[in-house]
Formats: C-alpha cells, sequence, structure tokens
C-alpha cells in the first residue's frame, strides 16, 4: 500500500527476491503534485556514510540525487555559522521526472494500481501479504505499537533566483519559526524551496499559518539573507 519511497524500494527489493508484488497508490500518480527540495544529511543517517552508494551497492536501488551538500549556513537570531564539508545530498520530491519517486517507479516492473481506494481489509482478501507504506502512522496508531506525541505544521513555497546548489540554508530564528525552524533547499540554479516547520505546540496555536503570516516571514527572510 503506497507508492511512495518506501512502497518502491520494498517492491524492487521484492522483486530481486524472485517475488512481484502489486502496488496501490491512492493518488493518480507517483509523488504530490507540490514539487519539493529535500535533504540526506550524512550526519543524521551514522554509521552510513553516503546513503546514496550503500543503497546502490547492497541494496542494489539506484538513486541520483540533485547535488552534494559542501556548505549549510545556519541563522540564530543573531548569529550566522558555515559548516563547509561533505555533509550530503539534495533530491528533488513530487511530480518531476528526476524526484526520487520517479526513479524508484523507473526501477520496478510490478504493476501499480493508482486511485486505489482499497484498505488494508481489503487487500489482505486478495493478497497473502499487505506491506502498509501509506507514510503515515494511522493503521499503527489502530494497532497500538505506535504513539504521536508531537505533529508539525510545513508550509512551503517554490522560489525563482539565482542559487548556489551546493548550499543548504536554515533559520533556528523564534520571529521566522516559533520553536520550530525554517530552511532553504535549492534544486536547480534557478529555483529553490523555503519551507517553515512549526511545531503544533499550544503556544504556536495563534500562528496564522496563511497570507499573512507568509508576508511576515518574507520580510524576515529577505532581512536575514541579505
Ligand atoms: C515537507 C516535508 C519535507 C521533508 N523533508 C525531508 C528532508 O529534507 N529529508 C528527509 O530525509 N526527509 C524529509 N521528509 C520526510 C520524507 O518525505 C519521508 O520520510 C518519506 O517521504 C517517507 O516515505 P514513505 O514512502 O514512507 O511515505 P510517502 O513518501 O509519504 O509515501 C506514501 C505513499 O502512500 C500513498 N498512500 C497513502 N495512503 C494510502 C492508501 N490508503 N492507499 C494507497 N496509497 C496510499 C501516498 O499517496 C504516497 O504516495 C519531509 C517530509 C515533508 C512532508
Amino acid at each position: 500500500m503506497g507508492a511512495g519511497l518506501s512502497g518502491l524500494a520494498c517492491a524492487i527489493t521484492l522483486e530481486k527476491n524472485g517475488i512481484t508484488p502489486t502496488i496501490y497508490e491512492k493518488r493518480s500518480k507517483v509523488g504530490d503534485r507540490f514539487v519539493n527540495g529535500e535533504i540526506l544529511l550524512s550526519i543524521l543517517i551514522r554509521p552510513v556514510y553516503d546513503s546514496i552508494a550503500t543503497l546502490s551497492e547492497e541494496f542494489g536501488i539506484y538513486l541520483k540525487p540533485t547535488s552534494n551538500i559542501q556548505e549549510m549556513v545556519l541563522f540564530s537570531k543573531n548569529e550566522k555559522t558555515n559548516i563547509e564539508g561533505r555533509l550530503g545530498f539534495t533530491n528533488i520530491r513530487g511530480r518531476d521526472k528526476d524526484s526520487f519517486e520517479s526513479q524508484l517507479e523507473q526501477q520496478t516492473k510490478s504493476v501499480i494500481h493508482y486511485h486505489s481506494e482499497e484498505t488494508y481489509e481489503q487487500l489482505l482478501r486478495k493478497h497473502s501479504h499487505v506491506v502498509i507504506a501509506t507514510g503515515d502512522g494511522d493503521y499503527a496508531k489502530e494497532h497500538r505499537n505506535f504513539r504521536e506525541d508531537l505533529t508539525v505544521s510545513i508550509k512551503g513555497v517554490t522560489v525563482k533566483g539565482d542559487f548556489d546548489r551546493y548550499t543548504v540554508m536554515a533559520w533556528l530564528d523564534y520571529d521566522i519559526a516559533p520553536y520550530g525552524y525554517c530552511y532553504l533547499i535549492p534544486f536547480s540554479e534557478k529555483e529553490a524551496n523555503i519551507s517553515l516547520a512549526i511545531p503544533d505546540y499550544p503556544e504556536n496555536a495563534d500562528i496564522i499559518f496563511g497570507a499573512h503570516f507568509m508576508k511576515r516571514y518574507a520580510l524576515s527572510f529577505n532581512r536575514k539573507y541579505e
């Protein structure tokens, strides 16, 4: 269930082991309509150092990232710091021919049924095993082996301009993102995502995550970026 990264990677792995699964995806295509830049930071996946190389060498799953991150710029309210090195990769998600979903879709031979409305229980009547890869904890919550302690609201925009594909930026500044963070991920020389992630704490309940807030945020962003 689900033709996201997990579902597609699972299908590719099953195929390598002589099992041909059927994939059920509720969308009309793989990937969200919002094309989104993501980062794979090496520091977060220890003891693996190079996620892309590990996926190909150990699992036969081939992903081409958008770029290697060579610099990360972090802004707090009053300070700025730069981290340089082989920090990881940027990649694209969503309905783009180079997105990770599109790349995985090309590597699977399994049939994908789009517009699927079938539940886990319905699929279990048709198949011996069902792998749930729906990207959320709904079924796990029902079976009580998963607890959701905190949710985070994320709002993102795609901006056009001149960007260095090898540099990502993050703002840990409560004026911009109370208790959360904001980040900029370029996915070409001309386009980047700016996203704002704010935990759904009671203190943040009054924040209007709409046009007014984005305007204020854009103004703050320009000030910091300059
Ligand atoms: C805004 C945002 C930014 C992120 N940034 C990063 C980042 O920079 N780096 C990083 O490592 N991670 C990031 N993540 C997390 C990353 O996107 C997820 O960890 C990853 O997508 C999980 O993959 P998945 O296959 O489990 O789920 P998903 O990619 O969500 O795929 C689930 C699929 O299942 C389908 N589906 C759902 N319900 C059903 C159903 N009932 N029947 C059939 N199909 C169904 C969905 O349509 C979807 O195609 C970010 C997430 C968000 C939302």
